[in-house]
């Protein structure tokens, strides 16, 4: 199998390793490879291009072009022939290369009398960092054997430039890992703080590229894999239900298995690579792969080769876990994704979580929010840039982080720090007052809740009670159905903890985007409209009853208020209410201590059941509007999707009349009403809809205290007048008037 061609290629490979060692200056070593190169693929150029700033590339060495032009001669992403391949990450070989598609001379090189051209993407784990380029007189293509040496030439460059080979004085040449970068992610949860890396997986980094020896190196890899099989078929053995996992850990054992996948490595080691550089080139081309699929399967497919590599060149470098790192004492937690209970493990010791996947309304999310640590999602690439250690600053109100920052956005990012501790100590000082306005109106404040982990804030929030659990996370943390004796010891906790301030528990809300991992999952055209919540509970009730006997046994003697989510019409309430009286009865027959009192309502989300019939609003004992969902049935904008959820206000006048529409049902009917939707803490939709008359709020714990301070500070009845001018005039929002009024009061 070894040919002429391979043997010059791994002696290529050995003469590059003997640069590396080098004590040579960055230039010198990037000059010695454009040279070695050429020479050994006797091409008349070879020229590297490195990135300089994100979108321009800068001709850094070259051999056989003008070298006048190195640091001079720049182009764009995606401009000529070398900037397609940066752009693309894909090959160009072409013999004719100033009549191909998008070639653009510079004059500057002298590179016009070159006909042939290869280029080949420097790029390391699907990062690129510039493009590696030979170039000859002669006109012809380059062959599949040229093609792969200059490929590999590619990927020792992409490892030396990480390892900081070539630093030097130039922007393009700056040691990696040591600028500071900016990320703009998504809101995951809003917050600030400022801390140090902590990466939830550690990166591996190769060191050793080329080896001498293939027979060596073949042998080390398959003892890997050997190894790695092992483990996988280990974890499969020992993993619980969870269909997940178990669809991972076969995608795993897959490509442990996988001939190709070994094939491809081991020509790797036999052209000269080391083994574990062997796999790193595989991984950065499946990495490289990744960014192209927009297939969701395919891409959790290549996510699993991607960990399953990790594992491989953990088990190759011997550079294990964490262990004899020591944790920061401030850590920022940094990760690809995370699962729910993974970050509830890390707990409150965090002081922030940048993900680079993730969304608004994933698990781990969920738990972040209960945790009240900001959150950044869709942070790109930052698990490539982010080292263990590094100073970071995370602005969860943004969606922005800072790593490495400069000194002044430190010190910027400081003042925000204690103007916002500033605003946190007048919250305390008013955390034990009740919220009134100005003009004497009374608004209650509760908290949203839904785990245990949350209820530490009804003390420290001021909150007057829990106005909604959402029982859902207990069962979304969990592989598999949690038991009726299980949930009663946990609504029992949270009860104890509440200290006699009411909690309403909402019975699950499942579907949508709430998928249980135990349960069947229904492929649904439409799953925000589909077969959830409350409609599952009454087609398969069995799941109900049991939560609301758990729930009967925790309250044993004391008041119980449980309500049902997104009831769209009197019937659904009327059977979910038959199905509490049922359990009442049979507890009472079973001997149990029944509640002391009962408390019975449901969530208004759905336009239809503002609507009901005046005895609905009669026979529940209260309504909680669950504006998240209202607000996506009302405009029909799925509060899910990026491109339509900000798309309309809250503060919408259409939006408002309805919201007042329900006010005013219920207050004519007697029936206490809340708004539990995220808008209840922001404080100006907070305020609006106080004006409007909404006598109780709940919200995230944190925005109890800045909405509790804009209410008090504010004249209710004359926002409302406010609010109904802006009705008058016809304004689409009425945002801009109560702003204006707002900025007039100071
Ligand atoms: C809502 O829809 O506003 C609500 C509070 O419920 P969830 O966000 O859990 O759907
Ligand atoms: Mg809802």
């Amino acid at each position: 199998m070894i040919d002429g061609r391979e043997s010059e290629s791994r002696k290529l490979l050995r003469r590059l390793r003997d640069t590396m060692a080098d004590d040579a200056a960055g230039q010198a070593r990037l000059d010695k490879i454009t040279h070695l190169t050429a020479d050994s693929m006797k091409t008349e150029v070879c020229s590297i291009y490195l990135f300089r700033d994100e979108d321009t590339l800068e001709l850094c060495a070259t051999e056989g072009l003008n070298p006048e032009a190195v640091h001079e001669t720049r182009m764009k992403m995606g401009e000529g022939l070398v900037g397609r391949v940066a752009r693309t990450g894909k090959i160009i070989n072409t013999a004719d290369a100033p009549s191909a598609r998008g070639f653009r001379y510079m004059p500057e090189t002298g590179e016009e009398i070159y006909s042939s051209f290869l280029g080949v993407p420097i790029q390391r784990l699907g990062e690129k960092l510039g493009v590696l380029v030979v170039q000859s007189k002669e006109q012809r293509e380059f062959t599949a054997d040229e093609l792969y040496a200059l490929e590999v030439v590619a990927m020792v460059l992409a490892e030396m430039t990480e390892l900081g080979a070539f630093v030097g004085d130039n922007a393009a040449m700056k040691a990696r890992h040591t600028q500071a970068v900016m990320f703009k992610g998504g809101v995951g949860q809003e917050g600030s703080a400022m801390g140090h890396v902590w990466l939830h997986e550690p990166r591996v980094v190769v060191t050793n590229l080329v080896s001498d020896d293939p027979d060596v190196e073949s042998q080390r890899l398959a003892d890997a894999i050997d190894t790695l099989r092992v483990s996988v078929d280990q974890m499969l053995a020992g993993a619980s239900g969870d269909k997940d996992q178990v669809e991972v850990l076969e995608a795993y054992r897959m490509f442990a298995n996988s001939k190709g996948w070994r094939r491809r490595m081991e020509e790797d080691i036999a052209r000269g690579l080391s083994a574990e550089a062997a796999v790193e080139k595989e991984q950065s081309q499946a990495r490289a792969r990744m960014s192209q699929v927009t297939d969701a399967y395919l891409r959790e497919r290549l996510h699993d080769l991607d960990d399953l590599s990790n594992r491989l060149l953990r088990i190759l470098t011997g550079q294990g876990g964490q262990a004899g790192i020591e944790m920061p004492s401030d850590p920022v937690l940094v990760a690809r994704n995370i699962g729910p209970a993974e970050l509830l493990e890390y707990g409150r010791s965090l002081k922030g979580v940048i993900l680079e996947e993730g969304s608004v309304g994933s698990h781990a999310a969920i738990v972040a929010r209960a945790l009240a640590i900001p959150l950044v999602i869709h942070a790109d690439r930052i698990t490539n840039e982010a080292l263990n250690g590094d100073q970071v600053l995370i602005d969860g109100d943004r969606g922005i982080v800072h790593l490495r920052p400069d000194e002044s956005v430190v010190a910027a990012f400081r003042d925000k720090i204690a103007m916002q501790a500033k605003a946190q100590e007048r919250y305390a000082s008013i955390r034990d007052k009740n919220c009134v306005s100005l003009d004497g109106q009374r608004v209650e404040l509760h908290m949203n809740a839904g785990l245990m982990a949350d209820l530490p804030s009804l003390e420290g929030s001021g909150a007057e009670g829990v106005g909604l659990f959402r029982t859902e996370l207990q069962f979304l943390l969990r592989n598999q159905m949690p038991k009726r004796t299980e949930l009663a010891s946990l609504y029992r906790r949270v009860l104890d903890a509440s200290s006699g301030k009411r909690v309403v528990f909402r019975t699950l809300d499942i579907g949508s985007d709430k998928v249980l991992p135990y349960m069947k999952p229904h492929d649904e055209p439409n799953p925000a409209l589909g077969w959830r919540a409350i409609r599952v509970a009454l087609d398969r009730p069995g799941v109900m009853r049991m939560q609301l006997q758990a729930l009967v046994r925790a309250a044993a003697g004391r008041p119980l208020t449980v309500m049902f989510p997104f009831i769209a019409q009197y019937e659904e309430y009327a059977h979910a209410r038959n199905e509490m009286d049922k359990v009442l009865a049979r507890e009472a027959r079973l001997g149990h201590t029944l509640p002391e009192s009962i408390e019975v309502g449901t969530m208004l989300e759905t336009p239809s059941l503002a609507f009901a019939p005046d005895h609905f609003f009669t026979e529940v004992e209260f309504l909680s509007i669950g504006g998240n969902d209202l607000k996506q049935f009302f405009f029909a904008a799925d509060r899910e999707n990026e491109r339509v959820r900000r798309r309309y206000d809250t503060l919408n006048n259409s939006f408002l009349t309805f919201l007042e529409g329900i006010v005013i049902r219920c207050r004519a009917t007697g029936t206490k009403l809340s708004f539990c939707g995220e808008d209840a803490g922001r404080p100006i939709e907070a305020l609006c809809l106080a004006a409007i008359g909404l006598e109780a709020l709940s919200m995230r714990p944190a925005s109890i205290g800045p909405v509790k301070s804009l209410i008090m500070r504010t004249n209710l009845g004359e926002v409302k007048q406010v609010i109904d001018q802006a009705r008058l005039r016809g304004d689409q929002s009425v945002r801009a008037a109560v702003m204006a009024y707002l900025r007039e009061q100071g």
